[in-house]
């Protein structure tokens, strides 16, 4: 876990996210800070459907689009249009600990079994939905996917601020994801 930076004050968020919208996310949400009042969003919050996960920001903050994983992968207009018609211009990417879309095909009898105990499905159409979908939604590793992603989305909005964070369901606090700069 020595790639995460923890934030306990002010100085703590990387000088090129602080005074932006990413960092008073941060300074929002562990630090405290008072809210201030918007009328238009200033960012866009990228984070996984989890329910363990609560963000402490003021109403008309940020836009956010949750996701299995916080993968935006398949959330791309959405995306656009948080930029183009929102006016967004930072981004904030946030993975969390015990995220369920990693290791998915060990959760793949209990997917199938549940599809077919809870909601009617027959078996093999389950077991079909799951191998059809589980590659397409599987992160592998909360930080490096998080990291890849983020790449991924400043490369295809290159105007756009993109930072990776994670939430730790532990302690409920954000961190900022520490990027090899060797890279
Ligand atoms: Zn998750």
């Amino acid at each position: 876990m020595n790639r995460l930076i923890t934030i306990s004050s002010r100085g703590d968020i990387l000088p090129e996210y602080q005074e932006t919208p990413i960092g008073h996310l941060l300074e929002y949400h562990n630090l405290n800070r008072q809210f201030g009042s918007y009328a238009n969003a200033e960012l866009l919050i990228g984070m996984c459907m989890d329910n363990r996960k609560h963000l402490h920001m003021p109403d008309n903050f940020a836009y956010i689009i949750r996701t299995g994983g916080a993968n935006l992968r398949y959330s791309e207009f959405k995306v656009s249009y948080a930029i183009a018609v929102g006016g967004v211009r930072c981004i904030a990417l946030i993975g969390h600990t015990q995220c369920g879309m990693v290791n998915l095909i060990a959760r793949k009898e209990q997917f199938i079994q549940g599809l077919v105990k809870g909601a009617g499905w027959q078996p093999q159409a389950a077991e079909d939905h799951f191998f059809h979908f589980a590659p397409m939604f599987e992160i592998g590793n909360e930080v490096d996917f998080i990291l890849s992603e983020v790449k991924r989305l400043r490369l295809r909005y290159p105007g756009i601020v993109v930072a990776p964070l994670l939430y730790r369901v532990e302690d409920n606090r954000l961190y900022l994801i520490r990027e090899n700069t060797l890279t």
